[in-house]
């Protein structure tokens, strides 16, 4: 069997211990949480860093607490304990769907949240179930501490915009308002939600007294070189009611919004067909869980 190219190994104990470590490390420095992509991406030579950062031993960094306006959630967290997180699932519905139809049980009892991020997937399920929750990565590095928002933390494919010594600590969900309802569809490979995603559509509406929406967040997966929002989508909705002709006029410009490729699982007009129909079903899905009567044909 291969053998993986030899590295340095730490399991620091305190977050300043890491930063250090992975600032003065030559060459590329890695952070470690659950290795579900890390190892993988070490075992077919995509990533050969000098240097491996372990954050087991850290303490803060897991757990879904309510916080004062919204939820935190540590970037140690695995996957599994976001789905099943009772106060993931009745306020970020989006999330709690998009934790369980991630790999496999044995998959999500190692992933965690922080690494679903930090790995930068265009196919993540997580990236745009945390978008369309505005929620905001807590990152610590050489410079310090900083917020930003999980959407501006996307590069490219597997690139993002953290410094090699920036660790993302947790994330911060805001507290849903009134008229909040969000959900989140995939189709994989064998239409199985759980295989990575052909196509995938997070989305969340506000819906207001009078029935309109009020505001909405879309943001797509496997439709473009990142998790990213659908603006085109998102104004064919805000401030109208969600009929069924509205709900079907966001849905087809999510298809403008989209920018797949082609690969093995899906061809880029597959993809694109895809865009309209997963986003369709996401923007009923929203209405529904915000308590809305949903438009349908
Ligand atoms: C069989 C299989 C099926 C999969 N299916 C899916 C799927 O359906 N949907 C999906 O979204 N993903 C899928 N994945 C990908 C993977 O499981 C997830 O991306 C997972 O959440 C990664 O988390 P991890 O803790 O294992 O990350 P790791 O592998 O430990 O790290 C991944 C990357 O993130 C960086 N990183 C980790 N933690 C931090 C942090 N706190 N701060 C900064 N950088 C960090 C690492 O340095 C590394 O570059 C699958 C993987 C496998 C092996």
């Amino acid at each position: 069997m291969k053998r993986l190219k030899d590295f340095d190994y730490h399991e620091p104990a305190t977050l300043d211990e890491a930063v250090v470590i992975l600032e003065e490390a030559p060459g590329d420095a890695r952070v470690l949480a659950g290795g579900t992509d890390l190892i993988v991406d070490m075992k077919i030579e995509r990533l050969q860093p000098s240097t491996v950062v372990n954050l087991k031993r850290i303490p803060g960094l897991t757990g879904v607490d309510l916080v004062a306006g919204g939820i935190r959630i540590g970037a140690l967290t695995k996957v599994t304990d976001v789905e099943e997180s009772v106060i993931v699932q009745s306020r970020y519905e989006a999330l709690g769907t998009a934790a369980s139809l991630l790999a496999s049980p044995p998959v999500r009892a190692l992933a965690t949240i922080g690494g679903n991020v930090g790995r930068a997937s265009p196919a993540s399920d997580l990236g745009p179930a945390l978008i369309v929750s505005s929620a905001v990565a807590h990152i610590t590095g050489v410079t310090g501490s900083r917020e930003e928002l999980v959407e501006d933390l996307y590069a490219g494919p597997g690139e993002t915009t953290l410094a090699p010594s920036d660790i993302i600590t947790h994330f911060f969900l805001p507290d849903p308002p009134t008229g909040y309802g969000s959900a989140h569809v995939k189709l994989g490979k064998r239409g199985s939600g759980t295989d990575i995603a052909m196509a995938g559509t997070s989305a969340s509406v506000v819906v207001a007294d009078d029935g309109a929406v009020a505001e909405c967040k879309v943001a797509l997966a496997s439709l473009g070189p990142i998790p990213m929002r659908a603006s085109h989508c998102e104004n064919a909705l805000r401030g109208r009611v969600p009929d069924a002709d509205v709900l079907a006029a966001a849905a087809a410009a999510a298809a403008e919004d989209a920018s797949p490729i082609g690969d093995m699982r899906a061809s880029a007009d597959y993809r694109t067909t895809l865009a309209r129909v997963l986003t369709l079903r996401a923007l009923r899905g929203a209405v529904a869980a915000a308590g809305a009567e949903v438009g349908v044909r």
